[in-house]
């Protein structure tokens, strides 16, 4: 089958033939219909050979960690793109994305999405109903993470409050629907790119500004969360909060925080960071998207148009999240 693959450190992943894959004692055998494409993936492959050999990965293997398919009977599926053991003490009160055996997952370190056959155990297997598997991988990783984010920022929201999206692309426009959904909340979603501004508008943001420097004066918001992470939105992102507030950072820009202990932080607040999702989080998505609660906006690849996709995820030129469709 064809698979697109990483080799090595610092290298350009390429196509490369394989065998299909023998599903083990509780794997399944998935045959993929799309795999969404994470700027995680592009940040993989740029990783200088000493930060990533401390991963521990065994290379070559495939990328991909926004897949979905069908089962052996046809059934449509989503894989969950967090990697967790099923059986640590947190994995059993379901908090998955902090398991820590979560390090290598299908599509990082072991073989993922981006080929024409996918293993997966059973317990990352989560049905799709009436949702096209060719797009719905993306709900597994982007629309998780940000309903994640989302998710620990709620109790800090509250009616008659705002809460600001720095950041309207695939995660982002994300959160933006889910604040919606959930809350009573007036969104702001702050973005440079005017067509991800009109996204975020359609999806549901009350509010659209091309910069931070825009936010009020003042603001106060209940909740920000910052889906860059850079040096300007951190800092900004801190100072827009209300005594009591969440700061949320999700980007891996990585920005600093500076000087923590003086008047930075927001007073009795909370500032969080993390990466990936859970089980769970997967799962309502998914729910919410067969609901017809959240749009799914993606751009369709041919597989041999990978390495093309790619390089539109590096330049912010997608209009959607990127899958390619096998
Ligand atoms: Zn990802
Ligand atoms: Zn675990």
């Amino acid at each position: 089958m064809r698979a697109f693959r990483m080799f090595d450190w610092g290298a350009a992943p390429s196509h490369e033939e394989v065998p299909v894959p023998e599903p083990g004692a509780g794997q399944v055998l998935v045959r993929v219909a799309g795999c969404g494409l994470c700027r995680s993936d592009l940040t993989m492959q740029q990783m200088p050979r000493p930060v990533g050999e401390k991963l521990g990965w065994q290379m070559p293997f495939t990328l991909g960690h926004e897949t979905a398919g069908r089962l052996d009977d046809g059934s449509p599926v989503a894989l969950v793109a967090t990697a967790s053991c099923g059986r640590c003490r947190l994995c059993v009160r379901g908090l998955e994305s902090v398991c820590p055996h979560g390090l290598t997952g299908r599509g990082y370190g072991r073989d993922g999405g981006l080929a024409e056959y996918v293993l997966a155990d059973r317990r990352s297997v989560l049905p799709l109903g009436d949702l096209d598997p060719r797009h719905a991988g993306p709900l597994t990783d982007a629309g998780a993470t940000a309903y994640h984010a989302v998710r620990r920022a709620l109790p800090r929201i509250v009616p008659g409050g705002t809460t600001v999206v720095i950041g309207a692309g695939g995660l982002g426009a994300f959160a933006v629907q889910f604040l919606r959904v959930l809350t009573a909340t007036t969104v702001i979603a702050v973005d440079p790119a005017e067509t991800r501004r009109a996204y975020a508008e359609s999806v549901g943001a009350h509010q659209v500004l091309s910069g931070l420097e825009l936010l009020p004066r003042r603001l106060g918001a209940d909740a920000v969360l910052d889906f860059v992470g850079a040096d300007q939105t951190i800092a900004a992102g801190i100072a827009a909060v209300r005594p009591g507030g969440a700061y949320g950072l999700i980007g891996s820009a990585g920005g600093r925080l500076d000087r923590p202990w003086f008047g930075t932080l927001p007073r009795d607040g909370e500032v969080f960071t993390f990466q990936g999702s859970t089980i769970a989080d997967a799962q309502e998505v998914i729910a919410l998207a067969a609901a017809g609660l959240v749009r799914n906006q993606v751009e369709e690849f041919p597989f041999e148009k990978v390495e093309e996709a790619y390089e539109r995820l590096a330049t912010g030129t997608l209009t959607g999240r990127a899958v390619i469709v096998l």
